[in-house]
């Protein structure tokens, strides 16, 4: 497609001098001849011909080197190498305008193309994002459906429970009531327990009183016993004692029984005769009266002094003359005293014996050992 010049009268000349003051390298073909404008014989861009005349003069571009009349050559464009603002032909200007124009649409585009991009980019990423969201979404409605169902069973069975809890409450409250009467009676048996408990505790007091004086009396009685294990030894060595001072004891009754027999064999003797001494002496005494009434019976007193008799034997009684009867006075008043000596020493004697004997018979044996053995 051809570009006109009328086309870019609408482009400010500034910016057609500004622009290509700086990018303009690119439109100088280093390869081109310089001198091919001289060949040329009509306008590269309209080609109508260069006359003779004059009337169509010929110019050229400085950037193709092609000869060109002045209606196509009317622009000026920045020359790198000449460093000033130089003719250009209208192909020229126009490539250079169409690659500058490219290149801002090819930029443009590029950032349209980015644009583009990111916001595909965020689309798809609001896409993934939205159906992540949506899957959420999704599962979460799952789950919120599932929850409300849950929620309106458990509604149901909570309905359920409270209408049975609200029944068992009342069961309940009944049977706190009658539990609480029960608690009562039961206060009133621990009162009563209670008191039975202190009575049973002072008497386990007691009883433990009691066991530490039982405790206290075993101790005791268990010393009592060792004491009395001591005596026993003790008595059985004392018993032994007493069983030889017995047998000692035996003999010596037997001696005294012997001796005790002897005396009395003497005193039964002694009795008999002081049984005929007595005889005698009634007989005396009878014969005496007979003679102090008398008086005058000499001859028959000689007579009977003179007849042998047992106790003028044992008196020795010698007939003498004269005061006889002062002889037979003294006589008698001896033979008198000697028998009531006698007397006195029987009495003595059986008194003695008696007792003795009494006394020892009435003793306990072992009594009077154990005695003896303590005195020892
Ligand atoms: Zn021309
Ligand atoms: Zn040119």
């Amino acid at each position: 497609m051809e570009i006109r010049n009328s086309d870019f009268s609408t482009l400010p000349h500034e910016f057609s001098r500004s622009s290509h003051r700086s990018n303009t390298s690119y439109l100088v073909d280093q390869s081109a001849d310089k001198s091919a404008y001289k060949k040329d014989k009509a306008c590269a861009v309209c080609n109508t011909n260069f006359s003779i005349l004059g009337l169509t003069q010929k110019h050229h571009c400085n950037f193709c080197y092609r000869g060109v009349c002045w209606k196509c050559s009317l622009q000026q464009a920045y020359h790198p190498d000449m460093h000033e603002m130089t003719r250009i032909c209208d192909q020229c200007y126009n490539k250079s305008i169409q690659t500058k124009i490219s290149k801002e649409f090819e930029s443009s585009l590029g950032d349209v193309k980015n644009e583009i991009k990111e916001l595909k980019e965020k689309l798809q990423s609001e896409q993934r994002t939205s159906r992540s969201e949506k899957i959420v979404k999704t599962q979460i409605k799952g789950e919120l459906t599932k929850i409300v169902e849950k929620n309106k069973e458990t509604e149901n069975e909570l309905s359920k429970k409270i209408e049975e809890s609200e029944k068992a409450n009342e069961e309940i409250e009944n049977e706190n009531q009658k539990l609480n009467e029960e608690i009562d009676e039961i206060l009133k048996n621990e009162e009563n327990i209670d008191g039975e408990l202190k009575s049973i505790q002072s008497q386990i007091e007691e009883g433990l009183q009691d066991l530490k004086n039982y405790q206290l009396k075993i101790e005791e009685i268990k010393n009592l016993n060792s004491k009395e294990i001591n005596n026993n030894q003790k008595k059985n060595s004392a018993i032994k004692k007493a069983e030889k001072i017995q047998e000692k004891l035996d003999g010596e009754k037997l001696q005294r029984e012997k001796e005790e027999t002897d005396k009395n064999q003497r005193i039964e003797r002694s009795k008999k005769e002081i049984d005929e001494v007595k005889r005698m002496n009634t007989r005396l005494i009878h014969k005496i009266q007979e003679l102090q009434e008398n008086e005058d019976t000499e001859e028959e007193i000689r007579k009977s002094l003179e007849t042998p008799n047992r106790l003028s034997e044992r008196l020795s009684i010698t007939p003498r003359m004269g005061d006889p009867y002062k002889l037979l006075r003294d006589q008698l008043k001896s033979q008198i005293e000697e028998i009531s000596k006698l007397q006195l020493e029987i009495k003595n004697s059986k008194n003695e014996s008696t007792f003795t004997l009494n006394k020892e018979s009435m003793r306990d044996p072992f009594e009077r050992d154990q005695c003896k053995c303590v005195l020892q």
